[in-house]
């Protein structure tokens, strides 16, 4: 059997970053440097090929056009390759691989994020496990010879998660991500061990690649003593269509003061609010408090356990897909890409 080919898709990060010895930061390098940087790359049994963006990129200027630009490369090199290994900073990460979930229907292979906390060319970096282990899986088939891993992926730090439940949780240490809300994909010990029964099926339709996103999405996160009063004016100039509201606990926001009264004005004005909860882990159950109970009554969307990442680029994908507010409402709800638990 031939080797698996695998292509990686280099948009930046810190792990091609080197120090800028004038200003004492840290900038984006070219890709070469990053492959060259681990000669064992090329004993992996895996077919390499790699592209990268025209620009490379710090992700912290990660825009919805480079994730389109992403899921674009996806689709003119589907059919030539088993996997894809997106190296990207590891600050957007979540919102990208989240994003490119929703714009890759039907995906059958494994497109999967890395990137690392440390640039590759340290000492201690945690890059070279993760790139090459991430290559690894990239190109790992089944006994039919095929692909089985149909997932948009983050492998980081020995774990393989599905990338629209994660978010990045830490900044220091190798472990940057966790997914609470569903588990593991894999994990990399001596062996590389792939719980197949978690991944997503694979789909007998062929991929369909989403090119569209509108960023008409707003979010408002509840505090104590935050006053609401001017948002629905303020939203309905902006062209605003969905607002992200990140309520507590299970859902909960107050039911005194001028709360309701304003998300009832921006429902009324035809803006979708969507319920999702400031918790990391755990899930909006509206109707459960009284003071969850008053937004299901006004027509507040359930986000259930997305992700605040996977909330935002869901928006974004659904807003782009229909014009048609009922089916907006019943996609949100939807559970698309395995990123909502219902
Ligand atoms: N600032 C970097 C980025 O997200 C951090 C990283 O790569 O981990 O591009």
């Amino acid at each position: 059997m031939s080797k698996p080919k695998v292509l990686i898709i280099y948009t930046g990060g810190t792990i091609g970053m080197i120090r800028d010895e004038k200003k004492g930061t840290l900038k984006p390098f070219r890709l070469e440097r990053v492959v060259k940087s681990i000669p064992s790359i090329l004993e992996l049994g895996v077919e390499i090929h790699s592209i990268e963006l025209d620009e490379i990129i710090d992700s912290s200027n990660v825009t919805p056009s480079v994730w389109i630009e992403l899921a674009e490369i996806i689709r003119d090199y589907y059919n030539d390759f088993d996997g894809f290994v997106i190296l990207h900073g590891s600050d957007t990460m979540a919102y990208s691989a989240s994003a490119l979930s929703f714009l890759l229907e039907n995906l059958g292979k494994p497109v999967i994020f890395t990137g690392s906390q440390l640039p590759i060319g340290l000492p201690r970096t945690d890059a070279r496990e993760n790139l090459i282990t991430a290559l690894t899986i990239a190109g790992m088939r089944n006994r039919h010879g095929q692909s089985f891993i149909p997932e948009v992926c983050i492998y980081f730090e020995d774990q393989l998660y599905r990338g629209n439940r994660t978010y990045k949780h830490n900044s220091e240490n190798f472990d940057a991500f966790v997914s609470r809300n569903y588990p593991i994909l894999g994990e990399a010990g001596v062996r590389i061990r792939i719980f197949e029964e978690r991944l997503l099926t694979q789909s007998n339709k062929n991929l369909v690649v989403h090119t569209s996103l509108n960023t008409n999405v707003a979010v408002v996160k509840l505090f104590p003593g935050l006053i609401l009063g001017s948002f629905p004016k303020l939203f309905k100039h902006s062209g605003i269509e969905v607002v992200i509201l990140e309520t507590y606990g299970s859902g909960n926001g107050p039911t005194n003061g001028d709360f309701l009264p304003a998300v009832k004005e921006m429902i009324d004005n035809g803006i979708l609010v969507l319920n999702i909860t400031q918790c990391r882990e755990g899930r909006v159950e509206m109707g459960k408090y009284e003071t969850s109970e008053k937004l299901l009554s006004l027509g507040v969307i359930n986000g259930a356990d997305l992700t605040f990442e996977s909330a935002i680029t869901k928006a974004m994908f659904i807003l782009a897909l229909t014009n048609d507010l009922k089916e907006r409402r019943h996609l949100l709800t939807t559970d698309l890409r395995g990123e909502m638990t219902l």
